[in-house]
């Protein structure tokens, strides 16, 4: 990676921390782990896992740290958020929990469990034009789906039946999947440019 390597942030107050920080170190970023407000300062980007998003929001809520990733949002800290990390990233939830609140910043509903108990996991190939050729091995677990975007939104991706599941909204990045944990790494790929282009 071309000057000083960037240091990126992930979110580390619950879900899956470890491997978004196995994926950045592996494609030269710099990781440090995010529990506290001023471990928001002086980051290039930062990453909200999967995991629970209610949790992660009271969670983010009670240490002081939600606050302050508004505020970077705001000011242009490129973000990508995966699953309960997209639906942290909308700024709208459908089938939040009473009181849920996210961080906001990508101009769309965002419907948590969206793909009911039947199917509420699975793999699939997702077709990504950004990214070309081969196809993400998509692997979705209890999640949500895009929905009512504003014109700002750029769909990346969506599922056959019409699902937006993959977006960008200038400096944020958000999917319904988790390529952190099929060994794809195309999408942290294009996250780090957005981080080198956004310093
Ligand atoms: N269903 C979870 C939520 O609402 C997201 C699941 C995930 O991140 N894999 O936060």
């Amino acid at each position: 990676m071309a000057g000083s390597a960037p240091l990126v942030g992930i979110l580390a107050v619950q879900g899956d921390v470890r491997e978004h920080a196995a994926v950045l170190t592996e494609l030269g970023a710099r990781v440090s782990l995010v529990r506290r407000p001023s471990e928001v300062e002086h980051l290039d980007g930062l990453v909200i896992p999967g995991g629970e998003s209610s949790v992660i929001d009271k969670l983010s809520r009670a240490f002081g740290i939600a606050e302050p990733i508004r505020a970077a949002i705001a000011g242009g800290l490129p973000v990508y958020g995966t699953c309960a990390g997209l639906i942290l990233l909308a700024d709208r939830i459908a089938d939040g929990i009473q009181g849920q609140q996210s961080f906001g910043g990508i101009d769309a509903t965002v419907r948590r469990n969206a793909f009911g108990t039947q199917s509420d996991s699975f793999e699939t190939d997702l077709e990504v034009p950004v990214l070309g050729e081969p196809p993400v091995h998509a692997a979705f677990i209890r999640a949500p789906v895009v929905e009512d975007a504003g014109e700002a939104v750029e769909t990346l991706a969506a599922l056959d039946g019409g699902g937006v599941v993959a977006v960008r909204q200038r400096h944020l990045l958000g999917t319904s999947f988790h390529p952190e944990v099929t060994g794809e790494t195309r999408f942290h790929r294009l996250f780090l440019e957005m981080v080198q282009s956004a310093r």
